[in-house]
């Protein structure tokens, strides 16, 4: 990924994509300590937008003030950044990844006098799964890893670090013949996928986790306004994996993965065993809002020129 053209934005300037590079001592390279936001940008009929820019930034900034970290840029310059990371790399459409990172100032677990860096790069990324998948759904294993304790990394805080356990999660499930993993919390209830959150449709009303060791995710807020808007009814709560096994539907929600069917959880076909009527309603809202076809929710796409 690193030889390419391009431009990435780092620290207040636009640099040559192959110039924007670390030292091998970069702290958050060895402990992991950095903070970063999975961001997408659609093409509309005015041309390229960012959904729910602000929320991301916004969310950016909560995670590096739960890390102790403080930012270098205000909020508009990174909502700028982004916007101009877009444009400048002339992207209709596009995956924006801001991280914040600290320097190479010096080594050891004080983490102090070092610099905090920014950077925003944005590339074209199509599709997280298969395109297929959104229509088919995905086939899921609980997976033998626990998802983070609330007091051992921190939940709200979408954390470089974070990810070691989202990645075994995902690298097992793959590995068994699945295509996500459902990670359970320290109590075995159901917490979120390796990048994903989760809801399910019982008796005809939408469940999701509440927001104890899974990430306050965008899509997942997206989605339970739209179930305001169809009058459906939401409920934030502890969910078992049993209660999945016999749902009627099951997705996966996520600024990458967007809204995703399950069809399968641990071998067991979830309701009809293919994307359910309430998945399939929420996945077009979710489009349809994305590509700025929902002109009641045109607030959350920020155009990039
Ligand atoms: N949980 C985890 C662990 C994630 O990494 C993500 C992706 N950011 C999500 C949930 C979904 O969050 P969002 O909808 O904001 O992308």
């Amino acid at each position: 990924m690193a030889d390419r053209d391009g431009v990435i934005w780092l620290d207040g300037e636009m640099v040559p994509w192959r110039d924007a590079k670390t030292h091998v001592l970069t702290h958050t390279l060895h402990y992991g300590l950095g903070c970063f936001e999975g961001v997408r940008a659609y093409n509309t009929a005015n041309g390229p937008a960012i959904f729910r820019l602000q929320d991301h930034t916004d969310r950016l900034f909560r995670s590096a003030h739960i890390l102790n970290l403080t930012m270098p840029f205000s909020k508009d310059e990174l909502n700028d950044a982004q916007c101009a990371a877009v444009r400048e790399n002339n992207l209709d459409e596009a995956y924006l990844r801001p991280m914040v990172f600290l320097g190479s100032e010096g080594m050891g677990l004080r983490a102090d006098n070092l610099k905090v860096h920014v950077m925003v790069a944005a590339w074209s990324w199509p599709s997280y799964m298969s395109p297929e998948a959104k229509e088919r759904g995905i086939k899921v294993r609980t997976s033998s890893y626990t998802r983070h304790h609330v007091n051992i990394t921190m939940c709200k805080a979408k954390a470089n670090g974070n990810y070691i356990n989202s990645m075994l999660a995902l690298n097992e499930a793959i590995s068994g013949g699945a295509e996500e993993a459902l990670l359970l919390d320290n109590e075995g209830y159901v917490a979120e996928g390796s990048g994903e959150n989760i809801f399910m449709v019982r008796d005809g009303v939408l469940h999701t986790p509440e927001l104890t060791s899974c990430l306050e995710g965008i899509t997942r807020a997206t989605i339970i306004d739209f179930a305001k808007d169809l009058g459906l009814e939401v409920k934030e709560r502890r969910i078992t994996r049993d209660e999945i096994y016999v749902a009627e539907e099951a997705f996966f929600t996520g600024t990458a993965a967007e809204v995703l069917p399950i069809r399968e959880l641990d071998g067991r076909a979830i309701g009809a065993g293919k994307r359910g009527p309430v998945t399939e309603k929420l996945q077009t809202m979710y489009f349809d809002a994305v590509q700025g076809k929902l002109p009641e929710h045109g607030d959350w796409l920020t155009l990039v020129k």
